[in-house]
């Protein structure tokens, strides 16, 4: 396994791989960016088929923790963290409380939050060894609401910029509308007046919620086909992917799902198309900006509110850009993410 020759390398200040026989814990710690403050981000529980797949996880959720922290301008940098997840049984509480011991290591340079695979139990577990935690259950606790409430805005600029209105009887196609952030985005749109079409695995929590907000159900596999103007995926990663964009019919994506993009060249797929793409780490950053509160009282809802409506103009400003130099708004966006990371790296204050 390489690591500082690995491609997702790119500057990480420090790689911490941790073992841990009694608990049977193997994790890898990534802090990408510290010139703006502690790394934070999320730890993810996944059955990685080899440690270098999740190196390789590790190290691109890890530099995307760096672009979404400082495309919101918060006074942090970024990290992430992976937990292979042992093979059969396992004691959850004894590998939490070992990686919870696993983050002192790192004194404070990386903090750690909830992702795909970990709960808040598992979190308090780790914090009965640790400081080094925020978005606990006792603290900030869910970020889901703070996260659909800025997907919301996004969703706002998106129907703004490609179809020159607002939410009122716009089709949107929301995929993991029952999810953490699908339900409450969902009800925001409803409110708004959008014609809604609902799509999740969890068939039950679907129906109660489509009746709820008098929605049409959409069957999982046909989220991609549907004849909305608006696409706003909550669920999975890779959803805009060879496979699925010439069924698109959307004249614009803005949803919460992480790395929607299954490489980088589909945004300018999209573009070709004519269908506009709001970047994923720029409107679904709600939920770090709440974690903030845990770390200094001075960010409270006020200030989060401040930050939510500025991702709203970060949005216009990669848009504008975008359709200026007609580049893809996710390659303006990641430009956008260096730009301010090299000066913040080389003292300069970060750019607007
Ligand atoms: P969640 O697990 O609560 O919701 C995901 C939903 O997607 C579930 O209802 C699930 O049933 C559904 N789903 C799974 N596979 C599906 C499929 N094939 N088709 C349709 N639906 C499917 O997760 P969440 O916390 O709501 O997060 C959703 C996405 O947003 C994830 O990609 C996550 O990384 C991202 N995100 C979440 C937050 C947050 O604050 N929770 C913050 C930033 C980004």
């Amino acid at each position: 396994m390489s690591v500082f020759e690995h491609a997702a390398f790119r500057n990480h200040e420090k790689v911490l791989f941790v073992s841990d026989e009694a608990s049977g814990l193997k994790a890898i710690l990534a802090v990408h960016s510290t010139v703006r403050g502690p790394a934070v981000g999320g730890c993810r529980m996944w059955s990685y088929d080899s440690s270098n797949d999740a190196l390789t996880d590790v190290l691109r959720l890890s530099q995307g923790m760096s672009f979404k922290n400082i495309m919101a301008d918060l006074p942090i940098g970024g990290g992430k963290s992976v937990i292979m997840r042992p093979a059969g049984d396992f004691d959850r509480v004894a590998l939490f409380e070992a990686f919870g011991r696993a983050l002192n290591a790192l004194n404070g340079e990386y903090l750690s939050a909830e992702d795909v695979g970990v709960s808040p139990a598992d979190l308090d577990a780790a914090s009965r060894h640790t400081q080094h935690l925020v978005g606990l259950s006792s603290g900030t606790g869910d970020p889901s609401p703070i996260t659909a409430r800025g997907v919301f805005f996004g969703v706002q600029v998106a129907a703004e910029r490609a179809l020159g209105q607002n939410l009122k009887g716009v089709k949107i196609a929301v995929q993991g509308a029952t999810g953490h952030v699908g339900a409450y985005l969902v009800r925001h749109l409803a409110e708004a007046g959008a014609d809604l079409f609902l799509a999740d695995i969890n068939e039950a929590a679907l129906k109660t919620l489509a009746d709820e907000v008098g929605a049409t159900i959409v069957p999982a596999d046909e989220i991609y086909d549907v004849e909305a103007d608006i696409f706003a995926p909550c669920a999975l990663g890779s959803i805009v992917n060879p496979d699925t964009i010439d069924r698109f019919k959307f004249k614009a994506i803005a949803g919460a799902a992480n790395n929607q993009l299954a490489t980088p060249d589909m945004g300018a797929e999209l573009q070709k198309r004519g269908i506009l793409y709001a970047p994923d780490y720029v409107i679904n950053a709600g939920g770090i900006i709440n974690v903030m509160g845990d770390l200094d009282p001075r960010f409270d809802a006020n200030w989060v509110e401040g930050k939510l409506q500025g991702l709203k103009a970060t949005l216009g400003e990669i848009l504008d850009r975008s359709d200026a130099g007609g580049r893809p708004a996710n390659v303006i966006s990641d430009e956008i993410a260096r730009q301010r990371l090299e000066d913040a790296r080389s003292g300069g204050k970060a750019a607007a």
